[in-house]
């Protein structure tokens, strides 16, 4: 399924088997997650989007070839794909464990077609094994909504109450594995919506609520997934003093101005951008302990186009998964 230009569907295309070059693997594609970043590529909302692409950065498979010079990865193993596809391996960030701040990075289902297809082609760097015990449909999400939600849990440090802004498929993530940790989440959702609520609390969440409310004890940190810069400062009213805001989304629209008087108090704001090898080691085994169950909705291939739209119409509770025959 591709995405021929900005602003337009995707459409299905028969393309050749594509070959895996020096260090790369050429994957047989059985699920790929779908993701709020992928509304943003549909919607030329991230930069340097490469056309056509296909979209797809949450891609469970199998691996057919493996290219010259892969040494630590083989025929037949299941593996995983996220969204940082390709780093310079460099650079002062690549050479400090910080590669996700690469200045040539790029990204799968961006600027490297992805798994909205039956085969891909990754860089051996940024394929990882798989944890048994999980389905390829369930384990997609694990992913992206996975990686990135625990890596935006682990800016929040210590914070034993954690706020979750926008209750989709990071944020049931994370609040499976912060409640394992001991931690208490409170969960916010647009003005409203009782089935993001009540899929909040069907989770854990101590408290849901609409994401204009000061929640009823203040929040350590807080982590915003969705993608509506106007919940910085409604976050950081709801975060104690010395408290953390998380912008853990791609994608945010502006911040609107606000007094100083909810930043000070040594509150801070950050974000986190895309993910490093050590999230997706870290969190690839932690999930199995914890144990994350993902709540998927699947959809064939061909339908990628209807899973998109549940998604941007807050249709679906939890995360919505590709299979792919
Ligand atoms: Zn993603
Ligand atoms: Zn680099």
């Amino acid at each position: 399924m591709i995405l021929e230009r900005p602003g337009t569907g995707l459409v299905l295309r028969e393309r050749p088997v594509p070959a895996a070059g020096a260090g790369e693997v050429l994957i047989a594609v059985s699920a790929c997650g779908i993701c709020r970043t992928d509304l943003h590529v549909l919607d030329a909302e991230i930069p340097d989007i490469r056309y056509p692409i296909v979209p797809g950065h949450q891609i469970v498979g199998r691996i057919l070839a493996v290219g010259p010079g892969v040494a630590d990865l083989s025929q037949g193993q299941r593996v995983g794909v996220p969204w940082l596809g390709a780093t310079c391996g460099r650079c002062a960030f690549c050479s400090s464990g910080q590669e996700n701040l690469c200045d040539a990075a790029r990204f799968t289902g961006c600027q490297i077609d992805g798994g909205y297809a039956t085969h891909c082609v990754a860089d051996a760097r940024y394929v990882f094994a798989l944890p048994e015990g999980y389905g390829d449909l369930e384990v997609a999400p694990l992913l992206c909504a996975g990686l990135i939600g625990y890596r935006s849990l682990r800016m929040c440090g210590e914070a034993e109450r954690i706020g979750l802004y926008g209750f989709g498929a990071a944020a049931h993530i994370v609040t499976q594995v912060a409640l394992w940790q001991g931690r208490e989440v409170f969960a916010f959702t647009r003005r409203g919506d009782a089935l993001a609520q009540s899929f909040a609390l069907r989770q854990g969440a101590i408290w849901a609520g609409d994401s204009d409310r000061v929640p009823p004890q203040p929040l350590d940190a807080a982590i915003i997934f969705a993608a509506a810069g106007e919940l910085v400062p409604a976050a950081l009213r709801a975060v104690r003093k010395g408290g953390t805001v998380v912008c853990g989304g791609i994608h945010m629209s502006d911040i609107p101005g606000f007094p100083y008087a909810s930043l000070w108090g040594e509150r801070s704001i950050r974000s986190v951008a895309n993910l490093t090898r050590r999230d997706a080691l870290e969190f690839l085994a932690l999930a199995p302990k914890v144990p994350v169950r993902a709540q998927i909705t699947a959809y064939p291939l061909e339908m990628a186009n209807r899973a998109l739209a549940d998604l941007r119409g807050g249709k679906l509770s939890g995360a919505a998964v590709l299979t792919i025959s």
